[in-house]
């Protein structure tokens, strides 16, 4: 049974009810799931007012009580993992393996903001005079507006929740209507861990409308989008006009440096494994490939090999190692990167072409000595392509992989500590990867520079973006 969709309003579940809904289908076998209905005008004017009367008692909620709650959203998460996930591959299409180590990470997530949430230090700067004390108090932001996208639906939602809720503001949230289920799942273990009403609100609809009523809104004094840089960029913008703090998480196009003294078989195969990781559906998955040339036939041929293996299926059955695209537009948007690079003299060495059956499937492809000006290497391909390309001398290297707008991910295979050393000091990144991969745990910040971001969620820092700092000075 497919999870029930709802707008959650001030602590209610409010269902279709004359409302605007919209089909949500499974990507696997196109076949409709549920109805989403969709927030009129008073239904998200009524959630700003929620937000806005239940934030006057929640900014002063004690950190134990909002501790004690995301510890109880973590266990639920726990408990429930099974049937949330299962939700979660129907609406999304990832693998179920994938979708259930999303939910487990994500409790994980729910627990370390329980932790951090108690350590919101101010401090206690030193006077001048005696008689003098002065304070910085670090308060929260107000009522938070968030947007997440369809590709972790459980995680990006939990991870902008947490941080809001534990830093003692009020959110409202429009998650995904392409894959819905699991911040419907968000709601209710919220609910049910007894968050007054108010705190969250879940709000859908079409993302533009929703997003500019929101942002205008006087109420609303934060915002945060994850999703694609052109509408962050537009969010951004809006939130400037009306002097609104921001997070952004946005997308990135990450080079991978595969430098001769590599472990090649390692790298081919960990990279393999990544590359179609949720399809290729994942901001930070490596998507722009530099080789070395002593060792690029061997990374190819291994790459390719392990590519090749892969079974592409619905998320449900349990040999599928990777699931159709979430939606219609990625297939298209597949079609036009592999026709550009083909049109530039590119080999595609594996796939290149959607599966022939029923649902959103691309074959995992591998294009080899695709030129820096292709479209492949220069947008993100949100998809599971690899484009790769040799180099021969580092210094080029380095600057290929820095010369985009992106700066997210990184990743780079080399024994050479020497080489290891720059590449952390040098790469434009907001995260860099060493000979694995290690980013997106709780206790570690995720985030992005350049076009791919403005603050990080996770780590020590998961607060800062929703905290506004206040200096008292008393005599
Ligand atoms: P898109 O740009 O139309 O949408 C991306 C996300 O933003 C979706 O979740 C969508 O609902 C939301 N969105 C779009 N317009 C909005 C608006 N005006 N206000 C609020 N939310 C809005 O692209 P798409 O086809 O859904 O996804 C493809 C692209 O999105 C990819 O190329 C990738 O760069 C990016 N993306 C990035 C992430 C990420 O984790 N950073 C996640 C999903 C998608």
């Amino acid at each position: 049974m497919y999870e029930k969709l709802a707008l959650y309003i001030d602590g209610e579940f409010l269902d279709g009810d004359g409302r605007v809904t919209q089909d949500v289908t499974n990507p696997a076998t196109l076949e409709v799931l549920g109805q989403l209905p969709h927030a009129s005008g008073a239904d998200i004017d009524r959630a700003l007012a929620a937000a806005q009367r239940a934030f006057q008692t929640w900014r002063h909620s004690s950190p134990m009580l909002r501790s004690e709650i995301l510890r109880k959203v973590a266990a639920y998460s726990r408990r429930d993992a099974e049937a949330i996930a299962r939700n979660l591959t129907l609406d999304q299409g990832k693998p179920l393996a994938e979708s259930t180590s999303e939910i487990i990470t994500c409790a994980d997530h729910a627990d370390w903001h329980a932790e951090e949430c108690r350590r919101i230090y101010g401090r206690i700067v030193p006077s001048r005079h005696p008689a003098i004390r002065q304070m910085v108090l670090r308060e929260p932001v107000g009522v938070c507006a968030a947007f997440t996208p369809w590709n972790f639906p459980y995680n990006q939602a939990i991870r902008k929740v947490c941080a809001a809720i534990g830093a003692g503001c009020t959110i409202i949230l429009k998650g995904p209507e392409d894959a819905p289920s699991a911040v419907m799942a968000i709601a209710r273990r919220f609910h049910e861990a007894g968050l007054p009403p108010g705190v969250l609100n879940i709000v859908w609809g079409v993302p533009s409308e929703v997003s500019d009523h929101l942002i205008r809104s006087p109420i609303v004094r934060k915002i945060s989008f994850t999703g694609s840089v052109p509408v962050g960029k537009q969010l951004a913008a809006l939130a400037g006009a009306h002097m609104k703090r921001i997070s952004m998480e946005l997308g990135g196009h990450s080079p991978v440096l595969v430098f001769n003294d590599a472990d090649i078989e390692r790298a081919a195969h960990q990279l393999a494994r990544f590359k179609v990781r949720n399809a290729g559906q994942v901001c930070i998955s490596p998507t722009r490939f530099y080789v070395q040339d002593d060792v690029y036939d061997r990374f190819l041929k291994t790459f390719v090999a392990e590519l090749e293996d892969i079974k592409v299926g619905d998320g449900l059955a349990p040999d599928t190692e990777m699931g159709p695209l979430a939606h219609e537009r990625r297939l298209s948007a597949m079609a036009r990167f592999v026709e550009d690079a083909r049109t530039r003299g590119a080999r595609v060495l594996l796939g290149g072409e959607r599966l022939d059956r029923i649902g959103n499937f691309y074959a995992p492809t591998v294009v080899s000595d695709i030129p820096d000006d292709s479209l492949l290497m220069t947008e993100e391909p949100f998809g599971p392509i690899a484009p790769i390309s040799r180099f021969t001398d580092p210094d080029d290297a380095f600057q290929r992989a820095n010369s985009l707008p992106f700066g997210l991910a990184a990743y780079v295979y080399t024994n050479t500590l020497q080489t290891a050393h720059r590449a952390a000091n040098e790469l434009e990144a907001g995260m860099v990867n060493i000979n694995h991969f290690g980013s997106a745990l709780p206790e570690t910040p995720f985030g992005g520079v350049k076009d791919s971001g403005v603050g990080s969620e996770g780590g020590s820092e998961t607060f800062d973006g929703y905290l506004v700092t206040k200096f008292v000075t008393q005599r």
